[in-house]
């Protein structure tokens, strides 16, 4: 897919009911990709991402695809959204993992400090470490240091869904990476296990840092602090938290319709977070 193909069919989709910024740009190929980002209005707000890898097409298809409708039943749910389609438009118009420039746009939001001066991209769930920090912007790939700013501006949101996919196991899977109250993913877990298998109990090595083990366990989830969109926005304080993965070997109408259920499901939780108690009757 030609990026100016996609952001153009964005564009004319959501056109009067978004929206619509470029939140920044940037150049691989010696040309000048927009990084897309529509809005709508709400009293909290659900930030769903796609595309950090560009071989991992099946999140920003889903976004382009249905967005009129995600935006629709947001609306109609009193619940705002920051959509953000496609955040490696190089790499996703090339289908490669890392930007043209072969720079690494996912995981570099935060690091950690484990030890006075030692500082790492990525600790396991239950590795102690001093203090958190944002990476040092002038340090990080061009598509990661425009989105660190532009979140970094914006209040901390209701929730926030980022759709991957696993390009390294064989197969069609699914996993998510999660934090806060699995109780309320658990039904969305088992929507998405009834398309296409859940991965439990194994070890993933989505591009982890060396010498990190992350495992999903025996439901299919993963608590992983590695700076990526999900970490930061749980050390920002937000309640729902999530990165899902479909192999990238599952087929495309399966992809598409368990990443639907991750963000209807994301809608919901956010709308029913803000719905207020019902008002007492006043007395007669
Ligand atoms: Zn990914």
């Amino acid at each position: 897919v030609i990026f100016d193909d996609y952001a153009q069919r964005w564009r004319s989709s959501l056109d009067g009911r978004a929206a619509l910024f470029d939140f920044g740009s940037v150049t691989e190929n010696g040309r000048r990709y927009p990084l897309l980002v529509a809005t709508s209005p709400g009293p909290s707000t659900l930030i769903l991402t796609a595309g950090f890898h560009g071989d991992e097409q099946a999140g920003p298809l889903t976004m382009l695809s249905h967005a009129p409708e995600i935006v629709r039943y947001a609306r109609a749910r009193g619940v705002g959204l920051r959509l953000y389609p496609c955040l490696n438009p190089s790499g996703f118009e090339g289908r490669t993992r890392y930007n043209a420039s072969g720079e690494r746009p996912n995981n570099d939001l935060l690091r950690y400090e484990i030890a006075p001066g030692v500082w790492k991209g990525e600790i396991q769930s239950d590795q102690s470490f001093l203090r958190f920090a944002p990476t040092d912007l002038d340090a990080v790939p061009k598509e990661t240091a425009a989105l660190a700013r532009e979140l970094g501006g914006q209040p901390t949101p209701a929730a926030s869904l980022d759709l991957h996919q696993d390009a390294f196991i064989h197969g069609a899977l699914f996993y998510a990476y999660v934090f806060g109250d699995r109780r309320a993913y658990r039904p969305l877990l088992a929507q998405s296990g009834a398309l296409v298998p859940v991965l439990r109990s194994c070890i993933v090595d989505s591009g982890h840092e060396p010498g990190t083990d992350v495992r999903a366990d025996q439901e299919g989830f993963i608590a992983c602090h590695d700076g990526s969109i999900t970490d930061y926005y749980f050390r920002r304080g937000c309640p729902y938290t999530a990165a899902i993965e479909t192999t990238t070997e599952t087929p495309t109408a399966e992809a598409d319709a368990i990443n639907l259920i991750w963000i209807y499901g994301f809608i919901d939780l956010v709308a029913k977070q803000t719905e207020s108690p019902p008002r007492p009757r006043s007395p007669r």
